[in-house]
Parts: C-alpha cells; structure tokens; sequence
C-alpha cells in the first residue's frame, strides 16, 4: 500500500528531536528521499563552494541562512526527478517565510503537503541528546555514544570516520534553540491550521518513534 502513495512530508521538531535519525528511516520504509537542508548546506560548506562559505558565516553562530537562498535550493531538489513520488523534509520549512514559498511551489504544480510530523521533545532531553551526537564526515548519517552508539568506535557503518559537527558546541545550540523557538515554533500553529500536523511523543525509543511516525503517515496520507 505505502508504494502506492505519493508522500510531500514535512519533518518539524527541536534540533536533537530525532528528525534526522527518523527522517533516513522513513526513506528506507517509504522509498522516497529525505531531504535535510543541514546536510546540503554542509555537503556545500565541505566541497568548498561559495554556498558553503556564506552558509558556514550563519551555521557557526547558530543563525538561519537567508530564507532566499534555502528556498531555491529545497525548490530545485524537490522538483528533480528523484522526488517526483514524493519526499521528506527534515529542517525546512524553519521560518513562515519559507512555509508560504514551499506551499507556493507546491500549489503552482498542483500539490500540497500530505502530512507535517512534529517530533515533540522538552528543549532540556534535546541538548542533552545534542551532546554526545557524533555525525559521519562521508555520508553524515547521526549517532549517539548513548542512545544509538555506532557498529565500531569513532567509525559510521558506511566506514567513514565520525565527528562532532562544528554547530553542536553547546553554546550554540543553546543559539539554535532560541532561533527555533521564535522563528520555526510559530509553524504549529500554521500547519494546525491546515490540519495536517501530526504531534509525535519523541521520548521514546528510536524504533518506538519510527513505529508512531509511519503509523501517523500511513493513517489518512
Ligand atoms: P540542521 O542540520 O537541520 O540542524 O541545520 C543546521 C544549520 O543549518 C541550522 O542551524 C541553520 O544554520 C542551517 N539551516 C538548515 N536548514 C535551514 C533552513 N531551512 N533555513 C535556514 N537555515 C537552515
């Protein structure tokens, strides 16, 4: 039933709420792909490019990039043709600017969102989740010394050798938390509104969240 769907999912919550962690296991399930506007910008900032330079100057200090620049980025990824049965946002929209853009682009090819999952964590289990994360430097797949430690020490399953990611010191994400509560927190209410948001308990398990995340998707998408 699920490959018959389309699925145009937005992924919201709290950085350290799991939305990345979820997000890959979605796209294993549902055969879409997972979009993370963090991964592009730091696949940007890592090639060198001049998109990952100006987006480094904002991710350091814990700030947005220009919503101008994220928007034709997610609008050129979603309108490929690997996303044409559908995808999974995770980190954008993070502003109401760039929810109405998204809804816009959706609209003019004749779509809409199926279903906004909001990963619901207290903001003090999110940083505390945030330290001790550790990021693959190849293909930046999330682990946790705790809750999901890696197959070997320091390495990713694909390999690659793990890391800290430069925005997860915790003064900065102590920067990111407020930049989430005033700029991306106000997107409940908008996507409540269209009733198409979905709250998730984020808490428990990792596989527990995944089960109520398809459970929710696959109810009336
Ligand atoms: P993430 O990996 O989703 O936690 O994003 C890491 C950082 O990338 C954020 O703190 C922002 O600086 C930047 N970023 C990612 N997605 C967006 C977005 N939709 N709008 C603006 N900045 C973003």
């Amino acid at each position: 039933m699920v490959g018959e769907r389309e699925f145009r999912v937005v992924l919201l919550g709290l950085p350290g709420a799991g939305k990345g962690t979820q997000g890959k296991l979605l796209q294993q399930t549902l055969g879409i792909p997972t979009i993370s506007t963090g991964d592009m910008l730091r696949e940007a900032m890592n090639s060198g490019s001049e998109l990952g330079r100006m987006a480094r100057s904002y991710m350091q200090k814990g700030e947005l990039v220009p919503d101008s620049v994220i928007v034709r980025m997610v609008e050129e990824t979603i309108g490929s043709e690997r996303c044409a049965k559908g995808f999974i946002l995770d980190g954008f929209p993070r502003t109401y600017e760039q929810a109405k853009a998204l809804d816009g682009v959706l609209e003019a090819w004749g779509k809409t969102l199926t279903k906004v999952l909001y990963f619901n964590l207290p903001e003090e289990e999110a940083v505390r989740r945030i330290s001790g994360r550790m990021a693959c430097k190849s293909c930046q797949r999330m682990y946790h010394n705790l809750f999901n430690p890696p197959p070997t020490s320091g390495r990713c399953e694909c390999g690659a050798e793990l890391g800290i990611r430069e925005d997860d010191k915790e003064e900065t994400v102590r920067k990111r938390v407020v930049v989430y509560r005033s700029q991306t927190l106000p997107l409940l209410e908008y996507y409540g509104q269209k009733e198409i948001l979905c709250a998730i308990d984020a808490s428990p398990t990792i596989e527990n969240v995944q089960k109520e995340a398809l459970k929710a998707l696959c109810a009336n998408a």
